[in-house]
């Protein structure tokens, strides 16, 4: 289908947390076609994300057929390659190759779960995220049974001290105390700690039952986790902040991650997911996408994952309409074709030139 016009917004999130990334939001890219449909895609990137979308990626699109989904890929990262590769660039050109991804699967007239794979799971088990540590102590698990703890750092060290780090300790122990056994505890650094601290925070937790530590380091500190690889007694996860395939592969090979967490919307698209996929059943490597439960991963989750979990997403992206909730622990793809959602025109707080 031959596409006529590319638009990106900004929608409003009018219940996010201040801090969370608003020099970053989420940007939602529209592609309509000749025959009328529209692909819907979510990429990051904030303004400057509508930006590349809006002075970039729109003159490669418009004219061009919608079908042609790894081709264009291909044309948006070598057209922004110079300034892209990692970050920005990359962030809004997912959203719009998770746009062409909506339409593909729309043509077809199938979820995309649908088309990746005819033996895709309808309802996979999910895990919930986001809340700092001490307060899962007053508010239990909400009928997950299994929570990631936000450990409380800032990215690069600049919250790692000794008593930070006492802190993180004592209410892991405290958490592990009050949930018991069966429940399934990972934690998330952030970003935040060095090598050392990670080791040491791995060794006086070993008899907690960490499922992993996550992202413990800045992503570009690869000795630092190829020390971890060979030292660290939990299972290092990352990736969220790791963009397109090549990268992820560099990750797989070494082994510097037990499993690596794609953010579909930001590492490249579906596209790129798909690849890592791919690699991660190559290298043997668990692929466990960033804020998996929401609908931009779920289908790639449902369709092509062997040990299916889904990360909680944001209940406050409230303009992506009719998304899947997780329900105890759970949550269940619908039926609807394309990844089956539709937005809250109203919360559109910027919208780009047409
Ligand atoms: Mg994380």
């Amino acid at each position: 289908m031959k596409i006529t016009r590319v638009r990106a917004v900004k929608p409003l999130s009018p219940g996010a947390p201040d801090d969370w990334r608003d020099w970053l939001g989420q940007i939602l890219i529209m592609i309509d076609t000749e025959e009328g449909l529209t692909g819907y895609g979510v990429g990051g990137g904030g303004l400057a994300g509508v930006h590349v979308i809006d002075t970039v990626i729109r003159d490669i699109l418009v004219g061009q057929d919608s079908a042609d989904v790894e081709s264009l890929w291909e044309e948006m990262y070598w057209r922004t390659l110079p300034y892209g590769q990692k970050g920005l660039a990359i962030m809004a050109i997912s959203g719009a190759d998770l746009a062409l991804w909506d339409l593909r699967a729309k043509v077809a007239q199938k979820p995309l779960a649908k088309l990746l794979s005819k033996d895709f799971t309808q309802t996979v088990p999910a895990y919930r995220t986001g809340r700092p540590t001490k307060e899962w102590l007053n508010n239990g698990t909400e009928g997950y049974s299994m929570l990631k703890l936000f450990l409380g750092f800032e990215p690069g060290e600049r919250s790692v001290t000794k008593e930070s780090i006492d802190r993180v300790i004592h209410e892991v122990r405290a958490v592990r105390a009050v949930l018991g056994p069966d429940v399934t505890i990972m934690g998330d650094a952030f970003m935040g700690l060095d090598v050392d601290s990670t080791l040491r925070l791995a060794d006086e937790l070993s008899d907690v039952g960490l499922s992993w530590i996550e992202e413990p380091l800045l992503p570009d500190d690869l000795e630092g986790y190829a020390r971890l690889r060979d030292e660290c007694p939990i299972p290092i996860a990352g990736g969220e902040h790791e963009y397109t395939a090549k990268a992820f592969d560099l990750l797989m090979r070494e082994r510097l991650h037990t499993i690596v967490q794609p953010d579909v919307c930001w590492c490249g698209g579906m596209t790129e997911l798909l690849k890592i996929y791919r690699l991660g059943a190559e290298y043997g490597i668990d692929v466990c996408p960033h804020r998996g439960s929401e609908i931009w991963s779920l289908h790639a989750i449902c369709a092509l994952d062997p040990n299916p979990l889904a990360e909680s997403g944001r209940p406050w992206m409230t303009w992506v309409k009719d998304q899947p909730s997780v329900k105890n622990g759970q949550i269940t793809l619908g039926e609807a074709d394309g990844f089956g959602v539709a937005f809250d025109s109203d919360s559109f707080a910027v919208t780009s030139k047409t």
